[in-house]
């Protein structure tokens, strides 16, 4: 094995990124050093290379950076026993304590501890990634890398779609990038009533068509709580995901849910969101969940049951394949919301 790979650093703390050869990570006795395969762009990895306030408070460098993987492993820890070289997995991007309250009340996705995958540690966008043993997830030989790769934000999607009763009851994905497009999806796997997508960008609206949305509405031509309101009856829309985390979207979220109704907030607004607090939420007896990661390992085991035998198709979504050396082109299109999810193949030839 050489002793360096390619891999797209976050090398400085500003904006960009560099493809250049690093050294290939050491593993540690409970390590998993795995071959990359296939690797998705995710909105925080727009953050990164965009280099935002979020990512200066947050981020860590220099390090590749990348989270959402398909790989095979090639080398083991000394301790390692779940995992073997040849295996073909994916990973849980958070690296928890096992030791907090949290984690050892089977609330690990919240340990105040952790360290993430691509973020505050190395992550995938190179040859070669390392994972711990406790967060490798084996996936089905028949799930095509640039399917498996999406699970981590597959992950955030089931996590909020299914979070409360689903079946049967009316769903507004507001916000639909990847998330709340796999949101969709999964809501419709699991046998949920009317779907609707709000969003502003057309281009995502049809995406979310073909995902499974039953009603489209263009917050920015149409009044979203007026309409959610008339397609619902009156009632409002009772499971609301909320994944834009727009200040003013979440303010109509609350107004467009339902008496007793579910919101599931995923979407991360950059400031404070003022709201009446009495007479959107405790008068109106709403359920609110905040969602952040995938529980552990729950979500997992629900994506694996949900991917299997085609029971949800994520095939629309991947809208473009790239090599990790097009990142500039693939990261510029991320950022024009002109696309589903990007996957980077690493099998071709990735010479500088
Ligand atoms: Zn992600
Ligand atoms: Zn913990």
């Amino acid at each position: 094995m050489t002793q360096t790979m390619i891999g797209l650093v976050k090398a400085e703390r500003k904006p960009g990124a560099v493809l250049k050869e690093v050294p290939i990570p050491t593993y540690g006795p409970h390590d998993v050093l795995v071959r990359v395969k296939a690797s998705s762009i995710c909105g925080t990895d727009v953050h990164i290379y965009k280099w935002d306030d979020w990512a200066a408070r947050t981020v860590v460098t220099p390090n590749v950076f990348g989270h959402e993987f398909a790989g095979i492993v090639t080398a083991v820890g000394s301790e390692v026993t779940n995992v073997k070289p040849g295996d073909y997995v994916s990973g849980e991007g958070h690296v928890v304590c096992g030791m907090c309250k949290a984690c050892r009340t089977g609330n690990a996705h919240v340990c105040a501890n952790t360290r993430s995958f691509g973020i505050t540690i190395p992550g995938c966008f190179a040859e070669y990634a390392v994972v711990r043993d406790s967060n490798v997830i084996h996936n089905d030989p028949n799930l095509p890398p640039h399917i498996a790769c999406l699970q981590d934000p597959l992950g955030n999607a089931v996590q909020a779609a299914l979070s409360g009763d689903i079946v049967g009851k009316s769903v507004a994905v507001i916000g639909v990038g990847p998330i709340g497009m796999m949101a969709i999806a999964v809501a419709k796997a699991c046998g949920s009533g009317t779907v609707f997508a709000v969003d502003i960008n057309s281009y995502r609206l049809e995406m979310a068509k073909a995902m499974g949305a039953d009603v489209v509405i263009n917050s920015a031509e149409e009044p979203m709580v007026e309409s959610l309101m008339q397609h619902t009856g009156g009632e409002g829309v009772e499971v609301v995901l909320e994944m834009s985390g727009h200040p003013g979207a979440i303010r109509d979220a609350l107004k467009a849910a339902a008496q007793a109704a579910r919101v599931s907030l995923l979407g991360i607004p950059t400031e404070e969101v003022p709201f009446d607090l009495a007479r959107d939420i405790i008068f109106k007896g709403l359920h609110i969940e905040g969602i952040t990661g995938r529980r552990m390992f729950d979500t997992w085991y629900q994506i694996k049951g949900l991917l299997s035998r085609g029971r949800l198709n994520l095939e629309p979504l991947v809208t473009h394949h790239f090599r990790l050396d097009q990142y500039e082109e693939a990261f510029e299109l991320m950022a024009s919301g002109k696309c589903g999810k990007i996957v980077f193949s690493h099998d071709v030839d990735q010479a500088l």
